[in-house]
């Protein structure tokens, strides 16, 4: 299991993380500034998001995976 945290506030809007991986990542403009926008949160599988999240200038992306052992989900990093 893979989700993504994405802190808006730190985002500055220099579009890496979209132009890596367009299809969970786009830019939008939101008060005047250009702001990353996570398209799914929790994606099956992992994909470009490890690129978007290389890519970011500010570390504005955080992935965690996580398995089941067999009595509960155990967070990696
Ligand atoms: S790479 Fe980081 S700073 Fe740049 S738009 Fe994406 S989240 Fe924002």
């Amino acid at each position: 299991m893979v989700k993504i945290e994405y802190n808006k506030e730190a985002c500055i809007g220099c579009g890496a993380c979209a132009a890596q991986c367009p299809d969970n990542w786009e830019i939008v403009e939101e008060e005047g500034q250009y702001k990353a926008k996570l398209k799914n949160k929790e994606p099956a599988e992992l994909g470009c998001n490890q690129d978007a999240t290389d890519s970011c200038p500010v570390n504005a992306i955080k992935i965690l995976k996580w398995f089941f052992n067999t009595t509960k989900f155990v967070l990696i990093i």
